[in-house]
This record gives C-alpha cells, sequence and structure tokens, in this order.
C-alpha cells in the first residue's frame, strides 16, 4: 500500500492527515498555523510534523506518494502560490519547490476550494465525475471548476474564482471593493447584511424572535435557516431571494463548462433541502435545458474532512 499527506493551511491551523491511496483516512492531526513566524519557518514546521507523522505510522519513505497542499489563494500550475490569502507572506512563492526540498517528496499545491472540489470528485459527491463545479458558500464564496477531469487555474490561478463575478451591475458591494459579485448575496455574511437591513423595517417575524432571544444581538444566516424551517414568511422571503441570486449565478458557469454534478458545501449549505430544493428548481428558469436536464445538484459530502482528503488527491491525478 502507498500513502499520501494530504495537509490544509488555514488562518488558525494547519490540518493534516495520512491518506492511503483507496482514499482511507488512517491519522489525523494539526498544529497551529502562526503565521507570523513566516513562510520558511512554517513549511520548516510542516516538514517536521510530517516526519514525525511518518515514524509514527511506521510508514517507509519511498512508500509516501507524495504531499499534497490545499490554501487560501490563487496558485499556478499546482506549485506557485500567487499571494497568500489570510498571510503577509511573499508573492508567487513556490511552495512545491520549499516544501519538496524540505520533506525529499513530490509536493503539489492548489486552492483550498480546488481541493475541496478534487477530493469530493475523488471520494465525494461527485465521485468517479469529469466535468464538475464545487462551490463552497461560507462567509465567502469560493469556486472549483473541473472541466475534462482537470482544475481550471487560468494564467493567474483565478480560474474558478466565482465569488467574485458580478451577478448584478451596480450592485452591493462586496469585499473585494466591486460592486455586485456573487459573494455579498449570497454568502453567509450577503445573507446577514440583507437580513439585518429587513429587520430594521420589520421585526414582527420568527427571525427577529430568535435574534432577540440571543446574549449578542446579531443576526447569523442560520438564524434565517431556522425560522424558515418554522415556516416564517419573512425569512422564507430572505430565501427565496438568496437562492434566486445562487441560481443565476450557478447559471452562468452551466453555460460556460456545461457540468454533470455541481457539489455545494461550506456552512451555508448546511441549511439543506430547503436550499437546495430552490436552487434545483429555480436554476431551471435562468439555464438552457441542455445544461440542466442531466444536472445533479448535491451537497458536498466529505465535511471536514474534504480539505485533507482533496489535497491528497491532488498527488493522484
Ligand atoms: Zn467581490
Amino acid at each position: 500500500m502507498k500513502y499520501i499527506f494530504g495537509i490544509d493551511i488555514g488562518g488558525t491551523n494547519i490540518k493534516f492527515g495520512l491518506i492511503n491511496t483507496d482514499g482511507k483516512i488512517l491519522l489525523n492531526d494539526s498544529i497551529k498555523t502562526k503565521s507570523e513566524l513566516g513562510s520558511d519557518k512554517t513549511f520548516d514546521r510542516i516538514a517536521e510534523e510530517i516526519e514525525k507523522l511518518r515514524v509514527e505510522k511506521n510508514i517507509e519513505k519511498s512508500d509516501i506518494l507524495g504531499v499534497g497542499m490545499g490554501i487560501p489563494g490563487p496558485v499556478l500550475n499546482q506549485e506557485t502560490v500567487v499571494f497568500f490569502a489570510n498571510f503577509p507572506w511573499e508573492e508567487n512563492l513556490n511552495v512545491s519547490k520549499l516544501l519538496g526540498e524540505k520533506t525529499g517528496y513530490k509536493v503539489k499545491v492548489d486552492n483550498d476550494v480546488n481541493v475541496i472540489t478534487a477530493g469530493e470528485v475523488w471520494q465525494g459527491a461527485a465521485k468517479g465525475h469529469t466535468e464538475v463545479l464545487g462551490v463552497a458558500l461560507g462567509t465567502g464564496i469560493g469556486g472549483g471548476v473541473i472541466s475534462n477531469g482537470k482544475l481550471i487555474a487560468g494564467i493567474g490561478g483565478a480560474g474558478g474564482e466565482i465569488g467574485h463575478m458580478t451577478i448584478v451591475p451596480n450592485g452591493k458591494l462586496c469585499g473585494c471593493g466591486k460592486k455586485g459579485c456573487f459573494e455579498a448575496y449570497v454568502s453567509a455574511t450577503g445573507i446577514e447584511r440583507e437580513t439585518e437591513s429587513r429587520l430594521s423595517i420589520n421585526k414582527k417575524n420568527k427571525v427577529w424572535d430568535i435574534v432577540v432571544k440571543k446574549e449578542i444581538q446579531k443576526v447569523e444566516a442560520k438564524d434565517v435557516f431556522d425560522a424558515a424551517k418554522l415556516g416564517d414568511k419573512f425569512a422564507l422571503d430572505i430565501i427565496d431571494y438568496t437562492t434566486d441570486h445562487i441560481a443565476h449565478g450557478l447559471s452562468i458557469v452551466l453555460h460556460i463548462t456545461n457540468p454533470k454534478v455541481v457539489v455545494i458545501g461550506g456552512g451555508v449549505a448546511l441549511a439543506g433541502d430547503i436550499l437546495f430544493d430552490r436552487i434545483r428548481e429555480k436554476i431551471k428558469a435562468y439555464s438552457l435545458p441542455v445544461c440542466v436536464e442531466e444536472l445533479k445538484i448535491l451537497p458536498a459530502k466529505l465535511g471536514n474532512e474534504a480539505g485533507i482528503v482533496g489535497a491528497a488527491a491532488l498527488i493522484l491525478n
């Protein structure tokens, strides 16, 4: 049996998985990211952790096929991180070379949502498919586009950055500085902003009832979904508004790559059927029949392990 290390670098923690070529996770671990120590020191610590885990599991170096890694930010050729979205590290850092030299293994790196999408194709909801759109609906929106079995990166590593497609000209402000981005409408943050603005003129609803009972009276996207599940009209209107925008945004990508499967993960996707049923219905109005006839829109399967499993998948591809 051969093994792969899958690594997921987040703002707070770096997660490690030792995964065999059947996709089974033999070991899970994590260390604090401590990005303030700089990139070189961080990759030293990653190399040490890899060695520690290998020895712990008593695996020969020659049985390790490589190290896959997911990072937040655009990546070129699965080697060079154009910039790290969370850390003030150097730009255009060839992580593949850097960690390769420190460990002696083959190293492949990709954007975190691309990695999650690769994981869903290897072991999750899109298993075995070659035409896939992966979507992370969370605080922000990320995408991973797989066409003809390959992740699309483009010339600057921004391929699949669907969160910043303009879906409403001159629309709501986005964190990226543009107006009308997909993310400004359908991310958890976008849903919360829309809800706050509606609550400022209407408090006779179950969302407000939930919010006032909380210690810190701040709207969370989950409050809207919880109220909607109780049949609250105010909340259901917000769900309709949000799923309209999700369907519209996704349909744009459907007309470019015509995928067979759209896999949606992230915190917002946990809302479940109340979200998915509407997206599946509404997307028809925005799409040519050929784009939706065979399309499956599915919730992601791998959850918290998507990052390490997907990172390992990079080495097998
Ligand atoms: Zn934006």
